[in-house]
């Protein structure tokens, strides 16, 4: 079983319509979406969850009201203000991070530390087969921890149901969540805009890559958008180990295909299909 994860330098290159063309694409795959933070790969592939389970990615404080003498040591110690003042004293959920300094230093035992609920995560048929997302509550931190558990539950029900390939639509930037898509993975595809930003952003996933000895490919979306620097980023790329998937030019047809939920390949037979399809046989390839 293989694992192929798709990040890019930052969020709206194009990521997630091309994963959605890969599921398409692919034959005997699972499905994760581990940009939990901006989730949307379910919007295309419209997933019927099957499996349900609430995310703790750590802990949070609690006072119970009847054991509090309004001292104020909670409040003394809690470095992040999160400790409110009232007849008795409470904990705000959005401030608490968790540290758990106010529970050993509450001298009546009346702050309890329970796990958090951070998000939700889910196990879903889709028309392309088994799918496992996730839902990260606002503001919520800890994504790094939930990205980990959706990859290794998509990888779980590809050993135990014998399919060939893992397709992960990966966080993006280059922060812990990015790190928690990539690492172990058999290829990673960078996508990429003609940009001088997109440029940057494609040396800083690069670096991420090579740092971690992950093979990588990268490719230019809408690349004829501005072909010189579409051109510059190959030829970075290359000289930096990295192999060019192939380029994808910009089409209308990607937000129609959105609009009516469905992928780029199966929404349109034009120019821009043959490309996906093209960069797909160099990725196939590429994963032995
Ligand atoms: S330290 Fe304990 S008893 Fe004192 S205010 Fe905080 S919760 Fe109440
Ligand atoms: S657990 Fe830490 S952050 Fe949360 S209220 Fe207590 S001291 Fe403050």
């Amino acid at each position: 079983m293989k694992e192929l994860v798709v990040i890019s330098g930052k969020g709206g290159t194009g990521k997630t319509s091309l994963v959605a063309s890969f599921a398409a694409l692919a034959k005997n795959k699972v499905l994760a979406d581990c940009d939990v933070d901006a989730a949307d790969l379910h919007l295309v592939l419209a997933p019927t969850v099957r499996h349900e389970e609430d995310f703790s990615g750590g802990k949070i404080a609690r006072v119970l009201a009847e054991r509090c003498t309004a001292c104020g040591q909670c409040k003394e110690v809690c470095h992040f203000d999160a400790i409110l003042e009232g007849d008795t004293f409470s904990v705000d959920p959005v401030e608490c991070e968790g540290c758990g300094v106010c529970v050993w230093n509450c001298p009546e035992e009346a702050i309890l530390f329970e796990e958090a609920v951070n998000g939700q995560w889910f196990i879903s048929d889709t028309r392309y087969g088994p799918m496992v997302h996730a839902r990260l509550g606002i503001a919520e931190e800890n994504s790094g921890k939930l990205v980990t558990l959706v990859r290794n539950q998509a990888k779980q029900i590809a050993e135990e149901g014998g399919h060939d390939l893992v397709i992960v639509d990966g966080s993006p930037g280059i922060g812990c969540p990015v790190i928690a898509s990539i690492t172990g993975a058999d290829l990673v595809l960078v996508v990429t805009e003609p940009t001088l930003s997109g440029k940057h952003d494609m040396e800083r996933v690069a670096e991420l890559t090579r740092h971690f000895g992950i093979p990588a490919m990268v490719c230019v979306n809408k690349w004829d958008l501005y072909p010189a620097i579409a051109e510059e980023i190959e030829q970075d790329a290359l000289a930096g180990g990295i192999k060019v998937a192939g380029r994808v030019r910009y089409d209308k047809a990607v937000t129609k295909a959105q609009v009516v939920g469905t992928s780029v390949v199966e929404y349109t037979g034009g120019a821009i299909t043959e490309e996906i399809k093209a960069m797909w046989r160099h990725v196939l390839y590429a994963l032995g």
